[in-house]
C-alpha cells in the first residue's frame, strides 16, 4: 500500500469541505496522512478525516506563502515516505501542486474529476476530452471541488510538524478576498452567473447578485460581460475563466458558447433562463426558462427571498 499525503485546507477554526472530499478519495487509495498547514489551525485541523493527522502550527506560516509551504510538505513527505500527495483544485492548490512537484521532481496531474487506485481522469481541451493517467512514478494530484462527497470525521493520531520553516523572499503580509462577495466562485455549491443578456452593468448589480445573495451562492459572469468591464476577471466562468462544478448552476441571459460550457458543464444542475429558446445554454440545460430575464428574476427572488 503506498502512503498518501492529503493537504488539508483550513478556513478559520474549520477545514475546508473540498479537503474532506479529497480525504474521502485518498481513504481508497491506501494509508493515509493528512497536513495542515497555518497559524492556529489544530482546531480545525483536528477535523480533517484522515486517520493520521500532521499539524504545522506557526506564525511563520500565518499567510499561504509557496516558498514556505512547498517546503513544509517536502519535509512531511521524506519522514513519511509518501508517495502520493492529493490537494483540492482551489486557487491555493492549483498554485501549490505544480509547485510541490517541481520541487520534488514528481509529476502532477491538475483538476481531476476522477481519482483511485487504477487511475486519475481528468478534462482537457476545454472539457471536450477526458484524460485518464495511470502514474507509474510519485505524483502530485489537485481534485476539483464537487467530484466526490465529503468525508467522514477522523479517529487517528495527531503529531506537530517538526522540521524547518524556510525564509521566503515572497514575505506575504496579508491577502484579502478579492471579487464577488463571500462565496469563492470554485467552492461554492450554487453559482449564479450573468450574461450579455443583461444589457448593461447596473443590471448585473441589481439582478445577479442580489439572486446570488439570497441563495447564499457566488456570483460569475460569461466572458461578454468581463470583457465589457461589467464585472472583474474573477467572476468569468470558462475556458480562459475559473471552472466551477456546483451543486447547482444558473445561467442567466448566457448565450452557451462552447468556451463558457468548458467551465460550467460539470456543474450537477445548470438550470437556464434566456429568451431565444435555440439558445446553445439549452442543451445542456437540466431545466429551462424561456422568457426575459427581467420579469423572471425579480419573481425568483422575491420567492426564494421569502
Ligand atoms: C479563445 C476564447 C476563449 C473564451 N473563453 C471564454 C470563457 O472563459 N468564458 C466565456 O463565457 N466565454 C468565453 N469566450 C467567449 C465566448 O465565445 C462567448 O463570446 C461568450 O461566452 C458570450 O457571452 P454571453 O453568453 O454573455 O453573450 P451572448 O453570446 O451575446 O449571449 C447573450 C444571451 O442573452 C440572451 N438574452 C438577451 N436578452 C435577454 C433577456 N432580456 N432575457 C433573457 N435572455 C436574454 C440572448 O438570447 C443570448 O443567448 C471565449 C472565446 C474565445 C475565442
Amino acid at each position: 500500500m503506498s502512503s498518501i499525503l492529503v493537504i488539508g485546507e483550513a478556513e478559520g477554526t474549520e477545514i475546508k469541505n473540498i479537503s474532506q472530499q479529497v480525504s474521502a478519495v485518498a481513504a481508497g487509495m491506501g494509508d493515509v496522512v493528512g497536513l495542515v498547514i497555518g497559524k492556529n489551525i489544530s482546531d480545525a485541523g483536528m477535523k480533517l478525516a484522515t486517520a493520521k493527522i500532521i499539524l504545522a502550527d506557526d506564525e511563520k506560516l500565518e499567510y499561504y506563502d509557496p516558498v514556505k509551504f512547498s517546503s513544509v510538505i517536502s519535509q512531511v513527505v521524506e519522514q513519511n515516505s509518501i508517495t502520493k500527495i492529493l490537494m483540492g483544485a482551489t486557487t491555493m492548490g492549483k498554485d501549490l501542486g505544480p509547485r510541490v512537484a517541481a520541487e520534488l521532481g514528481w509529476g502532477y496531474l491538475g483538476d481531476c474529476l476522477e481519482a483511485g487506485s487504477e487511475g486519475f481522469v481528468r478534462p482537457t481541451f476545454a472539457g471536450k476530452v477526458l484524460a485518464k493517467s495511470n502514474p507509474e512514478g510519485s505524483i502530485v494530484v489537485s481534485i476539483r471541488n464537487n467530484a466526490y462527497p465529503a468525508g467522514e470525521s477522523w479517529s487517528g493520531s495527531v503529531e506537530n510538524f517538526s522540521g524547518n520553516i524556510p525564509d521566503s523572499t515572497t514575505n506575504t503580509v496579508s491577502i484579502e478576498k478579492g471579487g464577488n462577495g463571500t462565496v469563492e466562485l470554485t467552492e461554492a455549491s450554487i453559482v449564479v452567473s450573468g450574461g450579455r443578456g443583461l444589457e448593461s452593468p447596473e443590471n448585473y448589480d441589481e439582478h445577479i447578485r442580489p439572486l446570488a445573495s439570497v441563495l447564499n451562492a457566488a456570483a460569475g459572469a460569461s466572458r461578454a460581460i468581463v470583457d465589457a468591464g461589467w464585472v472583474p476577471h474573477s467572476h468569468q466562468v470558462g475556458q480562459t475563466g475559473k471552472t466551477v462544478t456546483p451543486d447547482l448552476y444558473l445561467a442567466i441571459g448566457i448565450s452557451g458558447a462552447i468556451q463558457h460550457l468548458g467551465g460550467m458543464s460539470g456543474s450537477k444542475c445548470i438550470v437556464a433562463i434566456n429568451k431565444d429558446p435555440d439558445a446553445p445554454i439549452f442543451k445542456v440545460a437540466d431545466y429551462g426558462i424561456i422568457g426575459n430575464l427581467f420579469d423572471i428574476v425579480p419573481v425568483l427572488k422575491s420567492k426564494l427571498s421569502n
